[in-house]
């Protein structure tokens, strides 16, 4: 698992490999991970994905992160008081 660096209800931060920033350029080594509604344009209910905030610049992008995994991590430090 990724090194989680800080976490709220509904997202994590946790520590990457430095890269370069997709949005902005700017090198991190951070991501922010939360749990997105995908709607289509008419509204109706297409799914959920992993998106990926860069702290830097806010850029979003979908994560290759599997949506169930993270599901059950933001659950299970919503009441795990270990530091992780
Ligand atoms: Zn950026
Ligand atoms: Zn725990």
């Amino acid at each position: 698992m990724t090194r989680i660096l800080e976490h709220t209800d509904d997202s994590v931060l946790v520590g990457i490999v430095p890269q370069d920033c997709g949005n902005c350029g700017q090198r991190t080594d951070r991501v922010r991970l939360s749990l997105d509604v995908v709607m289509s344009s008419g509204r109706d209910f297409l799914g959920i994905r992993s998106l990926a905030t860069t702290p830097c610049c806010n850029g979003k992008r979908s994560a290759p992160y599997p949506v169930e995994h993270l599901a059950r991590l933001l659950d299970h430090l919503k009441d795990c008081s270990n530091p992780h």
